[in-house]
């Protein structure tokens, strides 16, 4: 079995509201690209990652010059193919490996009759649970609903969600607001679900003073833990010495040089593993045993998929014996998905690890085309930035939060 062809196509899926964070905001939808990798024997292995466009195309299209007869089960090789570790000081390819392992991974399955967790050892659940993460909101731009910004709203959101999806543990997305606010909206959760854990993520925007002062404020709440209050494993480590909570990243433990330098001088409990940030989820795989050897906690990070990747985060919950988190997934906040049948469903807080072979997802070309058409009409925006206001630069550490009582309609172009 030979590679024939890689393709790419950028996609845009509308969310059910804007959903806002530290550095900026999601305007009202998210921009992935879709990757197919084809063989000689007319098997489609499917991949996916963040953001898009012309240059992201381009990237995979350039691929084809590495990859095109090659095997794809020689997937270690591809690694250092496209993705050598010191070649990479010049021009990091991770997210683009992981799209394409992805891909390779989906066409093996297909071949050998087997679930990715089949090839990766096997499943050891047969469904994999899922946190809440709830956001701060602004109103959708189509329909002016779905606003979350008063402790009132959040709690009430929270309730929707599990009405709907059954969660049983709660991720608020903070450093939005000044840090005494997001406190008193994270306490109404509490009060609100004294049965369910919690966890909260400013996403490394506090002072490590800060940081020690939120962390401490929590102590007695049913948290999972806290993720990234400060940026940099020094701030970790001496939020660490002050705080009684377990402190998790998907920030400064990213790599297997920074996991080997957090087990040699922790300054993280819970690494949060990304099936694009560590560059495939064989690479995941990899880390949660030296998180096993080194006693680490792990949980599944989720960086805005759809439901190509949310199936390798299923294949890798399913596969970790020390996944004792639940997983994060943005998933629940889509209005749509690129793959037949979709969006997954979510039964008692989990999503079913696909049994088909492969990834066990398949392509809905209609929806791809109308979702690629919309990425075309809008185009992409800027991720990094508060549409409500403009020009606005958050610092690390950031004092410059947004206004919890500034209610205004927000105008998000759609
Ligand atoms: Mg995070």
């Amino acid at each position: 079995m030979q590679i024939r062809d890689i393709r790419a196509t950028t996609v845009t899926v509308p969310l059910e509201a804007p959903l806002r964070h530290a550095n900026g905001c999601h305007w009202g939808r998210f921009v992935r690209t879709i990757v197919e990798v084809e063989t000689d024997n007319g098997l489609i292995g499917l991949g996916e990652m963040g953001g898009g466009g012309d240059s992201a195309e381009a990237v995979f299209r350039a691929m084809k010059s590495y990859l095109v007869g090659r095997d794809p089960a020689r997937i270690e090789e591809m690694r250092f193919l496209i993705a050598n570790p010191t070649a990479s000081l010049y021009n990091n390819r991770t997210q683009v490996l992981a799209a394409l392992e992805f891909a390779c991974l989906d066409i093996l399955g297909q071949a050998w009759g087997a679930p990715v967790c089949d090839i990766l050892g096997g499943r050891l659940r047969d469904a994999v649970p899922f946190a809440s993460y709830l956001f701060f909101r602004y109103p959708d731009p189509r329909t002016g609903a779905g606003e979350v910004r008063t402790a009132n709203q959040m709690v009430e959101y929270a309730h929707a969600l599990k009405r709907r999806c059954g969660f049983r543990t709660h991720k608020l997305k903070g450093g939005v607001f000044h840090p005494d606010y997001e406190l008193e909206v994270y306490r109404a959760l509490a009060e609100a679900f004294p049965g369910d854990s919690l966890r909260f993520d400013p996403n490394a925007v506090w002072s490590t003073e800060q940081a020690i002062r939120f962390g401490q404020a929590i102590e007695g709440l049913r948290n999972d833990y806290l993720e990234d209050p400060v940026f940099g494993l020094n701030g970790m480590r001496r939020t660490r010495q002050m705080v009684r909570v377990p402190l998790a990243t998907n920030t400064v433990v990213v790599n297997f040089e920074q996991l080997a330098a957090n087990a040699l001088d922790t300054a993280v409990d819970v690494i949060l593993l990304d099936t694009t940030f560590w560059g495939g989820i064989r690479a995941c795989v990899k880390a949660a045993g030296v998180c096993e050897t080194f006693q680490l906690g792990v949980a599944v990070h989720s960086s805005g998929e759809l439901g190509i990747q949310l199936a390798t985060m299923l294949h890798l919950g399913a596969v970790l014996p020390n996944l004792s988190f639940a997983a994060d997934a943005h998933y629940h906040h889509l209005a749509g998905d690129v793959i037949e049948g979709g969006p997954m469903r979510y039964e008692d807080g989990a999503i079913r690890v696909p049994d088909k072979p492969g990834l066990g997802v398949t392509l809905d070309r209609e929806k791809l085309r109308e979702y690629h058409e919309l990425y075309l009409r809008l185009g992409g925006y800027p991720y990094d930035q508060d549409p409500a206001r403009p020009g606005w630069t958050p610092l690390v550490p950031n004092d410059r939060w947004a206004d919890p009582h500034d209610a205004r309609p927000v105008a998000i172009p759609f």
